[in-house]
């Protein structure tokens, strides 16, 4: 419990300082892109090294633009907006997304239950969710491998988390046969910003956000790692009582079967 309280804390604190930085360095860089668009468009066209410098400085303040864009988007922590949601169906209807984003050496299999329990969650974010987590598959198999995404049904006298009450979860996992992770990384995977990947790449904000949002479900994250084998990354989501693609009209989490 303390760890998530934490965790949440920490969550709060970094958000609020990004969004205010995040927010204002975009106003300041507007101003750059500006500058820089308008400088652009006067030189005249033989100007061709002066031009280049230009196009250079540009592209660098585009790419920071987009940086801060990620980083409101993070500190939003964008409102929910739950449904009934087959999460198999859903994981089905990602396939070709899927592919499209993690290249073709890369092989995706999805075993799905034939029943998996409906959940009620943003299927947006729980797409994203997904996505970002084939994305870190994708990095720690080097661009190629296996990438397995089961959905099943799990009927748990224990929660899947030390907050979390027994009762009906579906477990939606992303496995991947690559570098796995040590110890000391496992441990940390959870704060926002920690990454090992090298500038401009990686963020750290992917498994905290998946992390936070699978919180919010109520739900959680849980990872398993071996070194040179590979990971699985878990969100385990409450079942919901309701039907998929129904709303009821005042669903609450805590309607979800206890045993
Ligand atoms: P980012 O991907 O931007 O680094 P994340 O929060 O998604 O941010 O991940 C944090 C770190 O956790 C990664 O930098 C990497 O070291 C580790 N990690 C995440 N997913 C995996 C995975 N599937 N296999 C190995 N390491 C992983």
């Amino acid at each position: 419990a303390e760890l998530a309280l934490r965790q949440a804390q920490k969550m709060d604190a970094v958000g609020q300082l990004t969004g205010g930085i995040a927010h204002d360095f975009n106003n300041m860089l507007s101003v750059v892109v500006g500058g820089l668009d308008l400088a652009r468009r006067r030189i005249a066209a033989e100007a061709d090294e002066v031009t280049r410098h230009i196009d250079n400085a540009l592209e660098g303040a585009n790419r920071a633009a987009a940086l801060t864009r990620r980083l409101l988007t993070f500190a939003r922590a964008e409102a929910l907006s739950p449904q009934g949601v087959d999460p198999a169906d859903l994981v089905a209807g990602m396939v070709d997304l899927i592919d499209r984003t993690i290249g073709e050496r890369i092989s995706v299999a999805i075993e799905r239950a034939t029943d998996a329990w409906p959940v009620w969650v943003d299927a947006y974010q729980l797409e994203n969710a997904i996505l970002n987590l084939a994305v870190n598959a994708r990095d720690a198999m080097d661009g190629a491998g296996r990438l397995t995404i089961a959905v099943s049904n799990h009927a748990l006298r224990r929660g899947p988390g030390r907050d979390l009450p027994p009762g009906d979860y579906v477990r939606i996992a992303v496995i991947d046969e690559g570098t796995g992770m040590e110890p000391a990384v496992l441990e940390r995977v959870f704060e926002p910003f920690f990454t090992t990947k090298p500038v401009g790449k990686g963020t750290g904000l992917g498994l905290s956000q998946i992390f936070g949002f699978a919180q919010q479900s109520g739900g959680t994250v849980e990872i398993q790692s071996i070194v040179g084998e590979g990971t699985t990354v878990s969100l385990w989501l409450p079942r919901f009582a309701g039907e998929a693609g129904v709303t009821p009209i005042a669903p609450a989490l805590s309607d979800a079967p206890s045993d």
